[in-house]
């Protein structure tokens, strides 16, 4: 088992305090590493260490396609190392090795967007009155936060560092404790590149001490947040007392919308893959499928087949679905099941942990279809962060769109049907930051805007739309 360190000004060190914790396999309960456990004081030596190296010269001269050159170089160095880097995240989350290599590509395609932008971000001119030449700058915001959930560790530190580092800011990660490796091996990549050092910081521990700390932090000039709503509102409320601007990424119960002219079996399987991707642990997991009542039986059937023959292991195993994080999500899921149990919903398959002898180590649970819940009953309307579809029928286009947006998320929804008029008609009313029609996807790729309606959250990462949150729009006249 290695012993880890944090990433500052260029150096790795251990933490302030000394103290560690443990990252575990949620596969077989192993202990992987043992990792620093940063708090306040750690994160001011990695603040500073961002602060001084945004105010220094070399990074304030750097060319902005000099940011672009190395960016592609990490991108690189992402896909040279892909079969190993996949391996210890699927280590550290329990996704498939599949998974784990689709997260070190996307990263790695991050890199790559943004490389292409950095010497592609500028202003205006705007015409004001003559005598007066009046132009727009945008300059970068500064020393930006970004606060990692487990799920996706390196694919989400890399969506918003990227963009941040493009626009010419520093960066201080802090990864979920459950899950800090892949950010720790993004450090030692950027650290082999010509990056000054400081540009990117990561410091390791726990959400209440380390992750809170750097939101209070008043030398910090912008906070990426993703996570749970929870954590969301005390991240805005920590950033507001120094009037930080915040962009919040966060949960989703997202709807799949079959109407009776789709094509149903393409819909059976981006149905099932919606769900059971990450174990449904995916902010934009499909967890609610609203379905026509003319096809509900047959759909639901058919969709119950499928799930119960979806093979569980372990992530290294590279079998369909993994374990969910730990013992503590575990807990959630079946405080959830126990709730819709006694709100009388009908389990069509699944509803339990697997209990093979060889996956005893971690916490498996197997793949579940939820019917018969009311559309405002707690377990239709949380997110449960879990393999677990809850399904409800309608009879008409009005009534699906009210169920569809009938909860306080906004993130995703699918709109399946054949009817193409119907299909921008409902796109055109659905309360969500993406809808796919025909298709549906985990936020799709790096180039689509992402991000929620209502308690989703605000703000926009990925694609050119993210570059907003990294970069402040200065207005200057002249007078000639
Ligand atoms: P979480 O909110 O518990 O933790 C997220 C991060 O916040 C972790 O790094 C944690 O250490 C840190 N944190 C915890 N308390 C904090 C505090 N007081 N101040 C600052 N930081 C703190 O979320 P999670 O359980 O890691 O992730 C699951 C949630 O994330 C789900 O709700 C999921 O939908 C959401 N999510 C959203 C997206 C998206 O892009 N919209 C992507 C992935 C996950």
């Amino acid at each position: 088992m290695s012993k880890k360190k944090m990433y500052m000004a260029g150096e790795w060190k251990d933490s302030a305090s000394q103290e560690c914790f443990e990252t575990k396999d949620p596969s077989t309960g192993a202990i992987l590493a043992q990792v620093p456990r940063g708090k306040a004081e750690d994160i001011d030596r990695a603040v500073a260490a961002a602060r001084t190296c945004f105010e220094s010269e070399e990074w304030q001269q750097f060319h902005p396609a000099e940011r672009g050159r190395i960016m592609h170089k990490i991108a690189a160095a992402l896909r040279e190392d892909l079969e190993a880097i996949a391996l210890l995240e699927t280590r550290d989350t329990g996704k498939p090795l599949a998974q784990g290599r689709k997260d070190v590509e996307a990263a790695a395609q991050y890199f790559e967007y943004y490389a292409g932008m950095a010497d592609k971000i500028f202003g205006e001119t705007i015409p004001v009155q003559p005598g007066i030449l009046d132009y727009t700058v945008r300059e970068p915001i500064g020393v930006t936060a970004h606060i990692v959930p487990w799920n996706y560790p390196l694919q989400i530190i890399a969506r918003s560092a990227a963009a941040a580092i493009a626009t010419g800011n520093t960066v201080v990660a802090k990864p979920a404790e459950d899950t800090p490796l892949t950010a720790l091996r993004l450090a030692e990549i950027i650290d082999q590149t010509e990056l000054p050092k400081g540009v990117f910081n990561v410091v390791t521990g726990y959400g209440f001490e380390a992750g809170a700390a750097l939101c209070e932090h008043p030398d910090i000039d912008h906070i990426t947040f993703t996570g749970s709503v929870q954590t969301g509102s005390a991240v805005m409320a920590a950033a507001a007392k120094n009037v930080k601007p915040v962009t919040l990424e966060l949960g989703g119960k997202s709807p799949n919308i079959l109407f009776e002219d789709c094509d149903q079996a393409e819909a059976l399987d981006w149905v099932m893959r919606s769900i059971i991707q990450n174990a449904g642990q995916t902010c934009s997991a499909g967890s609610r499928l609203l379905i026509h009542r003319s096809i509900k039986e047959e759909f639901l059937k058919k969709l119950s087949e499928r799930l119960s023959a979806v093979r569980l292991g372990k992530g290294e195993d590279d079998f369909d679905l993994g374990p969910v994080l730990n013992e503590k999500q575990y807990e959630r899921i079946e405080s959830f099941m126990e709730t819709a149990r006694g709100e009388g919903a009908k389990f069509l398959c699944g509803g339990k942990r697997e209990e093979r002898e060889e996956l005893s180590g971690g916490y498996f649970f197997q793949p579940t279809i939820i019917e018969g819940l009311s559309p405002k009953s707690y377990v239709a309307q949380e997110e449960i962060f879990a393999p677990v579809v809850a399904a409800f029928a309608f009879e008409t286009e009005e009534e699906a769109i009210r169920l569809a947006n009938g909860t306080d998320y906004g993130l995703v929804a699918g709109v399946w049907t054949s009817d193409g008029a119907r299909a921008h008609r409902v796109a055109s009313k659905i309360r969500a930051g993406q809808v796919f029609i025909n298709n549906y996807g985990a936020g799709g790729g790096v180039q689509m805007p992402f991000g929620g309606y209502k308690k989703s959250g605000f703000g926009r990462e990925k694609g050119l739309e993210a570059l907003r949150n990294y970069t402040v729009l200065k207005n200057v006249a002249l007078k000639y």
